[in-house]
């Protein structure tokens, strides 16, 4: 990256305060441990630090430039743009940054899903193109920006991650990225806290085509109802992919295997086999958005569909551990109900023979006025897909084990109130060939049981 401390003022309307106009930056960063040489800072005032007090530090460590709100008037050799709000500047700074290259950018959202769908869509495209991918899960006011600076002459393609928490969140991220080619995921209830209604976070996500051009596609989960009702609604080019008859990129004779699942990938009168070393239904339709928008992109299907047969899980992402026999599904990074149901179906294609499937469920966070009546419903959903026992972790799950009970009085559930508590239950219960799903919201820390689970066995 390389602009000029004149060229990052005026994209973001700043006021020089000092320093060399000329001067070059080749890196920005919000965080004063992490500055390179030749660096941008841009303090940002958070709730409980304001980073304007790292300034000088950064210039230790090589930064040439920063970003100011505080400051009116200084006399340095270092460069001090004054600027009203620097978040909104770093924004802007992206923004312009971006448009200088004129390459597909891809972005992704979605209510689950968005960082492996990111990386699918990635890996496909990396079978032929030159790809700068977002980095793990930078994809908010703050990483988006950021990302957007890695952005390099030799790239071909850009995959970008959105995510959104609130009203008009999605708005200024479409302004920085500018996507050319968007996916949605699919519309769930994460955030509904925010955003009160599943309509609305619909609303919300499609400023994601804000930025659109004639060409320019939006491509949606079929299998997704919500975004299914919006066949023939949009004003913009769409693509549907999913395991609907009628959808343009199609999944056909899904078989899963002990190590992932094959399916045959159908678009535009091409077929394409598919061996995807992960497991769950929802990973296909993840993978259908890769090859999807690797196709449009103009890649070869057979050389994407060979890349994504390399595809690894992410860490804390349906990580498989197997030992002694038992099998320990860490799926510890998220929980929302629909996530929690995806990896529920998958559990009963990981049954093995005389095996149980045991759910370790931990509360789902962030669910507002819903949350008793989510964690509930869930309950009831994971009695109905067969699973055998079910551990709680927290209050808010114990309304798990309430649901499941309704649907299946003699359903086995523990309810924990520690991850601890929940360890010592599992050591007692698991058992040769049995499988162990572990999820819950971040902030439970479920990987804790895995971790000790491992220890254990
Ligand atoms: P975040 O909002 O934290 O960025 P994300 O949208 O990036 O999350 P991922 O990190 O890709 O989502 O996946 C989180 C969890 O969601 C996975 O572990 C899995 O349980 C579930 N999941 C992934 N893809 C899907 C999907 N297509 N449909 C339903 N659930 C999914
Ligand atoms: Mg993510």
């Amino acid at each position: 990256m390389k602009m000029t401390v004149e060229e990052i003022r005026r994209a973001c309307g700043g006021k020089l305060l000092c320093g060399d106009p000329e001067a070059v930056v080749t890196s920005v960063s919000t965080d004063s441990r992490k500055i390179e040489p030749g660096a941008l800072f841009v303090p940002i005032k958070g709730e409980r630090t304001d980073a304007h007090a790292y300034i000088t530090a950064t210039f230790a460590a090589g930064a040439v430039a920063t970003l100011t709100e505080e400051h009116t008037e200084m006399e340095d050799s270092h460069a001090w743009i004054r600027v009203p709000n620097t978040l909104s500047a770093l924004q802007l700074i992206a923004t312009a940054y971006r448009q200088r290259f004129s390459i597909p950018v891809v972005g992704v959202t979605g209510s689950v899903g968005k960082t492996t769908t990111k990386e699918m869509i990635a890996l496909a495209l990396s079978a032929e193109k030159k790809v700068m991918r977002t980095e793990g899960n930078h994809n908010s006011q703050v990483g988006l920006p950021l990302t957007m600076f890695r952005l390099e002459p030799e790239h071909e393609v850009a995959v970008v991650e959105m995510g959104m928490s609130d009203f008009g969140e999605m708005s200024r991220l479409a302004e920085i990225a500018a996507p050319n080619c968007a996916v949605i995921t699919n519309i769930g209830i994460s955030h509904i806290q925010q955003l009160k209604t599943q309509q609305n976070i619909l609303g919300e996500k499609l400023h994601i085509i804000d930025r659109f051009q004639e060409d320019s596609v939006l491509f949606l989960n079929g299998d997704d109802p919500m975004l299914a009702g919006l066949r023939g609604k949009l004003r913009v080019k769409t693509r549907y992919f999913g395991m609907q008859p009628w959808c343009d990129d199609r999944a056909e004779q899904i078989a899963f295997h002990p190590n992932g699942v094959r399916f045959v990938f159908r678009t535009n009168g091409i077929a394409q086999e598919v061996d995807l070393p992960v497991l769950g239904l929802h990973n296909v339709t993840n993978a259908l958005a890769g090859l999807a928008v690797a196709h449009f992109l103009g890649v070869d299907l057979e050389k994407a569909a060979k890349a994504l047969k390399e595809y690894q899980p992410l860490a804390m992402r349906q990580q498989l551990h197997r030992h002694k026999g038992i099998t320990v599904i860490d799926d510890s990074y998220n929980a929302s109900p629909d996530a929690l149901k995806s990896s529920l179906d998958m559990l009963e294609n990981l049954r093995e023979q005389d095996g149980r499937c045991i759910a370790a469920l931990a509360d789902m966070l962030e669910l507002g006025a819903l949350e008793h009546r989510a964690h509930f419903e869930v309950g009831a959903y994971a009695a109905g897909t067969g699973v055998d026992a079910l551990v709680t972790v927290g209050t808010r799950a114990a309304a798990i084990a309430e649901g499941a009970r309704s649907v299946k009085p003699e359903i086995p559930c523990h309810v924990c109130a520690s991850n601890e508590e929940a360890v010592e239950v599992l050591k007692g219960l698991l058992r040769c060939g049995d499988v162990v799903l572990v999820k819950g919201s971040r902030g439970m820390h479920t990987d804790e049981i895995v971790k000790k689970l491992l220890e254990y066995l």
